[in-house]
């Protein structure tokens, strides 16, 4: 399925030019989209969170997810403008109380992520949301974390996707939606 893309040409150009690239971030061979240029621009960032809010507009959320670390930089904002609760998807050993974790593959080796067991109630509409869809592997995870505890994955959504990387192959079946795409 190709990349959707229904928000605005001209509010997409922005964001790219607003989005800075580095190349060999964090390793060679990498090309790191860095959003923080992004965020310190009061019209970018309204905008981002805008465009997402509107796709999301017809549909019952109940909790945003955000995947540590840079999915909390959108999640919370967009919590806020739907009206639903924020719960926090933490790498291991930060959470206090009762989680749930997941395993998942990464380049080289494998790692975890954790919820708080009491985080979503069976049935909530869920909304995930991180910065950059890449090979799918994170997103996929969560969303194995949302179904443990009973809850609904209402869509993914994403600032980015590095569509070259295919990673909504690892997430058939759900609503993935990305607000630009490399
Ligand atoms: P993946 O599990 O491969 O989809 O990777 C997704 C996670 O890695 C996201 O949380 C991103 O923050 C980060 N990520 C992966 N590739 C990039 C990239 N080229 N630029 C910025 N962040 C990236």
């Amino acid at each position: 399925m190709p990349a959707k893309a229904s928000i605005a040409p001209s509010v997409q150009d922005h964001l790219k030019q607003l989005i800075r690239e580095v190349p060999d971030f964090p390793k060679p061979g990498i090309n790191f989209y860095d959003i923080t240029t992004l965020l310190k621009d009061k019209d970018g960032f309204r905008e981002t969170v805008d465009a997402l809010q509107e796709h999301y507009r017809k549909t019952p959320i109940d909790v945003v997810v955000g995947i540590e670390a840079r999915g909390y930089f959108f999640a919370p904002a967009m919590a806020r403008a739907l009206g639903a609760g924020f719960v926090p998807v933490r790498k291991p050993k930060k959470l206090p109380c009762l989680v749930k974790s997941v395993d998942y593959e990464l380049e080289y080796g494998t790692d975890q992520l954790e919820i708080h067991a009491d985080s979503i109630d069976p049935g909530q509409n869920v909304l995930i949301i991180d910065d950059v869809l890449a090979t799918g592997g994170t997103a996929s995870a969560v969303a194995k974390l949302v179904r443990m505890l009973d809850g609904r994955v209402a869509g993914l959504g994403f600032v980015i996707e590095l569509a070259f990387l295919h990673g909504r192959r690892k997430l058939d079946g759900y609503d993935v939606f990305s607000l630009i795409q490399y």
